[in-house]
């Protein structure tokens, strides 16, 4: 199942069952020996994502930090399983998302009332579900270096409060998370710290990054061209990119 996109990229792609299972990506250049997970995925998918990332050849010791693009419960819901494997690794968030994970507040991780109705329904929960400690808050911006391949933060609001994506320069790579999708579509906008507008200055930003390998979280990947998708999705949803 997983598959390298570039040297030191690899996608794991997620796994939908009734809800959806967000990709997880791992970055490194093997040599270095310092690898970064971008995003966990849903719960129960634990040992799928353990056993993809040993597919990679990427071993667990050497994996340093898990960055979430966002904390919905896609993507942060199987952090718990992953860190019990992986203890020595730490979580990096945007700070907007971060502050109130700390503090024991799920809304944006369970997106609305009805939605953690129904997943609550269905499973129970730790009461610190799914809070976690944040060794590092991201603001936006930051020049990171992971795994010998540089990264920048880029801070994209709107899907979420705190949603964050990490582009690649040299090889015009960007990591979107829920922001932005193949093919012209875009992530919701209607859940809890949620805002339109802030999506649509999001889509400008990522517009004028002039993207070519489009890594979203949800659907297929990109390898080339990503650049007129971002910007398909930017001009037919612009309209509806409201207060
Ligand atoms: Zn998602
Ligand atoms: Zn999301």
């Amino acid at each position: 199942m997983a598959e390298r996109i570039i040297e030191g990229v690899w996608w794991i792609p997620g796994l939908d069952g009734y809800l959806p299972d967000s990709h997880m990506y791992v970055i490194g250049i093997p040599a270095d020996g310092d690898f970064t997970l971008v995003d966990c995925g849903l719960m129960d998918k634990g040992s799928y994502k353990l056993e993809q990332i040993d597919k990679c050849g990427v071993p667990l010791k050497q994996v340093k930090r898990i960055i979430m693009t966002h904390t919905h419960l896609d993507h942060i819901g199987c952090l718990p399983e992953l860190l019990e494997a992986i203890p020595h690794a730490e979580v990096w968030m945007h700070k907007d998302e971060a502050v109130p994970l700390e503090r024991g507040d799920n809304r944006i991780a369970f997106g609305n009332a009805m939605l953690e109705m129904m997943v609550r329904s269905q499973r129970s929960f730790a009461d610190d579900f799914p809070t976690r400690k944040v060794h590092r808050k991201l603001e936006g911006d930051e020049e990171l270096s992971l795994g010998g391949i540089p990264f920048r933060v880029i801070h994209i609001p709107g899907h979420s409060i705190g949603g964050i994506g990490l582009f690649n320069e040299e090889h015009r790579l960007f990591l979107s998370g829920d922001t932005v999708y193949a093919d012209g579509a875009i992530g919701r906008f209607d859940l809890v710290s949620a805002d339109p507008v802030q999506l649509k200055q999001s889509l400008d930003l990522i517009v004028n990054l002039r993207v070519d390998i489009l890594l979203p979280c949800h659907n297929r990947v990109v390898h080339s061209g990503g650049d007129r998708m971002v910007r398909l999705a930017r001009d037919q949803w612009a309209p509806y990119l409201v207060r």
